[in-house]
């Protein structure tokens, strides 16, 4: 039994600390939030009363925060002064691969084993224990880092050094916003032309348009039960989330690479977050869609 210090209960940092109780540990849970946190005790996780009394006497550390700013913050408050030597600190937010280098140098300095291992799955991947992680680290720590987030995962891929995780994290996370937007659309052209939805489902879902998008996380409610639009687009993952991932792939590329559509899915998800769809599933983006073609035929 290890001794885990996660930190960030939110959407997904609560099933994945319920999933470490599940396999046996002693989790000693933080999270601003005190509903977060309550909702993690019910989960059979101890509430600490800080992030600094969380990391204290922990062998691995696990924080699931928001950004970059978040992950600095714990980091430079908690994890670097409270942490043990040799602890194992391992961030699993999305961030940019250069904070996550910068926190990953602050914790090797402390002492610590840091690992980058952003994860791919949404809200009931992290309850099931079937996230995908990538993890950037040292190679002698790799096998110590499999082990610690082995009870949360399907897959774990060892991307390289330190940021590596990030950057494989964000160009994945480009690629599902422009292959959300073009289900999306292929949705609204449907419903246009007349076509029955779950038969275009049907359909796209056994032919060359098939894709993660529309087979498991299909943007109209209906072919996939348990997408997010047959909750009224309640996250999941949400479309200021979304956003983010976008600008941290338009920074990390900008000047050098020419990337048309991360551009073009970056514009069309600020337009969605500016109408109100912050706290909204990324999926709704059909939504803007739909109306913009409203739009264009009232013209
Ligand atoms: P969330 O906003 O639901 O949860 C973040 C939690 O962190 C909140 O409960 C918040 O109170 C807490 N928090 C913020 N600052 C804190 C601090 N200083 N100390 C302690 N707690 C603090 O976000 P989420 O959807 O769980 O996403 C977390 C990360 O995972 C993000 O980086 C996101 O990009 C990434 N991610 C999310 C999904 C998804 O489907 N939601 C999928 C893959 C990756």
């Amino acid at each position: 039994m290890s001794h885990i210090a996660f930190i960030g209960l939110g959407n997904m940092g609560a099933g994945m600390a319920a999933r470490q109780v599940g396999a046996g540990h002693r989790v000693l849970a933080f999270d601003l939030n005190p509903v977060a946190l309550a909702a993690a005790v019910n989960a059979g996780c101890l509430a600490a009363e800080s992030a600094a009394h969380a990391v204290t006497g922990a062998d691995v550390i696990i924080t699931m925060l928001p950004a970059g700013a978040h992950v600095h913050e714990v980091y430079a408050h908690a994890v670097v002064p409270f942490a043990t030597q040799g602890a194992l600190a391992i961030d699993c937010s999305t961030i940019d691969p250069a904070d996550a280098r910068s926190v990953a140098t602050m914790a090797g300095d402390a002492g610590l084993r840091a690992a980058d291992a952003p994860v791919s799955g949404g809200t009931a991947a992290a309850s099931a224990g079937t996230l995908a992680f990538m993890v950037g680290c040292d190679d002698g720590d790799f096998g110590a880092v499999e082990q610690a987030l082995s009870p949360m995962a399907r897959a774990i891929v060892h991307t390289g050094a330190s940021g590596s995780g990030q950057a494989a994290k964000i160009c994945n996370n480009m690629l599902l916003a422009i292959s959300m937007i073009g289900v999306s659309e292929a949705f609204v052209l449907a419903d246009h032309l007349g076509l029955d939805r779950q038969k275009f489902f049907d359909v796209a879902s056994q032919s060359s348009g098939q894709c993660w998008s529309l087979t498991s996380y299909c943007p109209v409610p209906g072919p996939v039960p348990d997408s997010p639009a047959n909750r009224d687009y309640a996250p999941g993952f949400a479309g200021a989330m979304m956003l983010k991932d976008l600008k941290l792939a338009a920074s990390a590329g900008a000047g050098v690479v020419a990337n048309p559509l991360g551009q073009e899915a970056l514009r069309l998800y600020q337009a969605f977050v500016d109408g109100g769809g912050a706290d909204t599933d990324f999926s709704g983006i059909v939504s803007l869609l739909s109306a913009a073609s409203g739009r264009a035929k009232a013209g």
